[in-house]
């Protein structure tokens, strides 16, 4: 074997370790070795690592059968700590994640869409360091900072290559951001790191296929399949807000004509509703739509019918063991969940996948894609080292 597929091999096996500890605690070396198939000798050498960069925490012998005793494994979480990171047109979501992705301590600060890039990262740099100051935090016990948004992102590179939202094109966040704070930047799309973290630590833990979907200022979707982010060729799967829903439809955005976007993300549905009367916030919409005012109910329930298509389209296509729904206009307004698991659930998903799948809200919220985000530097973090 090449010296360097060795070091993969090591780094592999030494994050599958801890993975085993961090998820299974508290855990004896002969399960950990039972479930990996790796060596005792392996194991001890691994833990043995782990424990002297204080990772690990040694817990009371408890009797193995016939007097034989064995010691407990279990991480201490407060010994890896990450920033999380959300970005969105007008805020920004700064806090930081422990191990069994908690988040710590958080703040939220506004964004201006007309902010230079530099201007923002040089902002973020300073509410981080602020933040570990006031939290009095010690930054050798961070290993990196992930970051969540929404648009086109090169995970590898940490380059941003398009976000209409955030108003940037090619640019180099993760380089910059290191440079500003010193730690290492792992960047993705905010749909991606927010199914991440529901599968890790919300409402999908235990499902081996999750698809997520974001209904909110723009549309888009993301799916976990045995564990990793399914990422497509350009890390832009499930972008499908421009999928073509009819050709002859509304103008979007990007220039096409009837993308699933215009029928149910919120400036379409303000654009839309102005025809009638100015109407400034999706607030008011709903409003409208309960006073019983015709235009308002039509346009609400032709976005709740195409939120229930999308739902089909997805499982037609992907076949998941768990749909979450989540985004803006979900968790602004708990109706819309129960009214689209019900449309999905009598007419609108293909029969005879109406029973395949689990109907999840969100359970982390807005927080999913700061703790997504943070999860997402420390799998970084712990594959490189
Ligand atoms: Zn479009």
């Amino acid at each position: 074997m090449k010296k360097h597929d060795q070091d993969f091999m090591k780094r592999q096996n030494r994050l599958t370790v801890f993975e085993i500890i961090k998820n299974q605690p508290p855990i004896s070396r002969a399960s950990i070795a039972k479930q990996t198939g790796m060596s005792a000798t392996t194991i001890s050498r691994i833990v043995g690592e782990l424990t002297e960069q204080g990772y690990i925490l040694e817990s009371e012998q408890v009797s193995a059968g016939l007097g034989r005793k064995s010691t407990l494994l279990g991480l201490i979480d407060a010994s890896v700590l990450s920033i999380g990171i959300e970005l969105d047109r007008h805020k920004i979501s700064v806090g930081v994640v422990d191990l069994q992705g908690k988040a710590v301590c958080s703040e939220v600060h506004g964004h201006f869409p007309d902010e230079r890039f530099e201007t923002t990262m040089m902002r973020i740099g300073k509410i981080v360091g602020d933040l570990l100051r006031k939290g009095g935090i010690d930054p050798a016990r961070v290993v990196g900072i992930g970051v969540g948004l929404p648009g086109i992102v090169n995970n590898e590179t940490g380059i941003v290559v398009f976000s209409v939202q955030m108003g940037w094109k090619n640019v180099r966040l993760a380089e910059l951001l290191k440079d500003l704070t010193g730690f290492e930047v792992a960047v993705d799309n905010e749909l991606k790191v927010k199914a991440l973290a529901e599968h890790l630590k919300g409402s999908a833990i235990g499902s081996n296929r999750t698809a997520l979907i974001g209904f909110g200022n723009g549309v888009g979707s993301s799916l976990i399949i045995d564990g990793e982010i399914y990422r497509g060729d350009m890390n832009s799967a499930g972008e499908i807000g421009h999928t073509t829903i009819d050709p002859n439809g509304m103008l979007c955005e990007c220039g096409k004509a009837g993308c699933l976007q215009t029928y149910v993300n919120i400036s379409s549905l303000l654009l839309e509703a102005s025809k009638i009367r100015q109407v400034h916030t999706i607030e008011e919409l709903f409003e409208a739509k309960k006073a019983g005012e015709r235009w308002a109910v039509h346009l609400v329930d032709r976005a709740l019918m195409y939120m229930s298509i999308t739902v089909n389209n997805i499982v037609c296509m992907y076949n998941p063991d768990s749909v979450i729904l989540s985004g803006e206009l979900v968790d602004k307004f708990p109706d819309i969940y129960e009214e689209v698991k019900e449309l999905c659930s009598t007419t609108l998903v293909w029969e005879p996948l109406r029973e395949s799948y689990r109907f999840l809200r969100s359970e982390l919220n807005e927080q999913g894609v700061l703790i997504g985000s943070g999860l997402l530097a420390q799998t970084r973090f712990f594959t490189l080292e």
